[in-house]
């Protein structure tokens, strides 16, 4: 039989369009450096060894089925936030939680307003919906423009996606936007506001989203496990909503989407929530020293409140990423617009500096 006679299976229209995600590369080393992975922003630090401990036990029983309701975790979450358990949502990474979300929300012929350039799984996750995304670009000094985000919501709008601290670029939305938005946006149009680097955050004028959802009940937080707690190969994440789209966004979970030894290891890390968080402080204190070291030499970047710096370098975007393999440092790089390299152990972040003079400031 001739290939015309057998046609293909017929994938759903939508999957032509969805961009593939492009996972940070692994370190590879470089004449006799040690490479460094510093494509996606991982955490530095190896598991606290009572976290392992707490994989190890759970380890043992994985001839069972997790707990499908999450229980532990979830309640562990709630005290941590302080909210209602009702709130909370758990996943598989808050990327599983976000496309939760969107197929709770989404199909085909809705749209997802975003800011540009952003999260590169937001395209992803609206195009497996169907839904067509409308992408709002960022101001000069790489931040949402909320106000041109809130002119973008139509009548096709299902769902707002804010990025804070921005993904790739690093600046934090302020409390102030961010409380004109909600008052311009119609209550019917759910506004995520992506945290995921929430715990990096040194800005005082950040808003405290948690104590926005009273208010609006279409707003929601999400947060993961990934960034500063340090389980980014264990896949957990959450969102913190109203108890009716917080039940609905379970509704749209793959089954036992977070195994037992993730949900185990995340109860045992808010245990540990100051340890991890001390982590945290000198990943900052290197984000700070990075900084005044770039600035020292006349880069002018974006303010970064998360765990990496961004460059904006438009065309010399590839030589630098190339100048920055050179040197054992594996870095993100985004075609035409600029490369993220993430905060990591100081001897990465040293050689970055040593690079980037090199390079000369852009
Ligand atoms: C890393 C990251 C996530 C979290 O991904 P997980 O699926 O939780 O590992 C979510 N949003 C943004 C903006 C991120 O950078």
């Amino acid at each position: 039989m001739d290939s015309a006679a057998r046609p293909p299976v017929r994938l759903r229209d939508a999957l032509a369009a969805v961009p593939d995600y492009v996972p940070g590369k692994p370190a590879s080393a470089t004449s006799g450096l040690t490479a460094y992975k510093v494509s996606s922003n991982e955490n530095p630090y190896p598991p606290l060894p009572s976290v392992l401990r707490v994989v190890e036990k759970a380890a043992a029983d994985l001839n069972r089925y997790p707990d499908m309701a999450n229980r532990e975790l979830i309640d562990a979450l709630a005290a941590f936030v302080g909210v209602d358990p009702a709130r909370i949502v758990v996943g598989a990474g808050s990327s599983g939680v976000l496309t939760q979300i969107v197929t709770a929300l989404c199909e085909a012929g809705d749209e997802v307003v975003y800011a540009w350039r952003s999260f590169e799984m937001y395209p992803i996750v609206t195009g497996l919906a169907g839904a067509r995304g409308v992408a709002v670009g960022l101001d000069a000094d790489h931040r949402h423009r909320l106000d041109a985000m809130a002119a973008a919501v139509t009548e096709l709008t299902k769902l707002v996606l804010i990025c804070s601290p921005n993904n790739p670029t690093g600046p934090v939305v302020h409390d102030r936007e961010l409380r004109l938005f909600l008052a311009r946006v119609p209550s019917s149009v759910c506004v995520v506001i992506d945290e995921a680097y929430a715990e990096f955050v040194r800005d005082p004028d950040a808003p405290d989203a948690p104590a926005l959802l009273e208010e609006h009940p279409n707003l929601v937080i999400l947060r993961t496990f990934s960034k500063a707690y340090g389980l980014a190969g264990l896949r957990v994440g959450y969102a913190v909503a109203s108890p009716e789209l917080a039940a609905a966004f379970a509704k749209t979970a793959a089954p036992f989407a977070v195994n037992a030894i993730a949900q185990a290891a995340a109860v045992a890390s808010l245990g540990e929530s100051a340890e991890l968080l001390g982590r945290v402080d000198a990943i900052v204190a290197e984000r700070g020293r990075v900084a005044r070291s770039l600035a020292e030499q006349g880069w002018r970047l974006p303010q970064s409140h998360a765990n990496f710096v961004y460059f904006p370098l438009g065309e010399d975007t590839m030589a630098f990423a190339q100048a920055c393999a050179r040197a054992g440092l594996v870095v993100r790089p985004f075609a035409g617009d600029g490369v993220r390299v993430t905060i990591a152990e100081p001897e990465a972040n040293d050689r970055l500096l040593d690079v980037a003079r090199e390079f000369g400031p852009r």
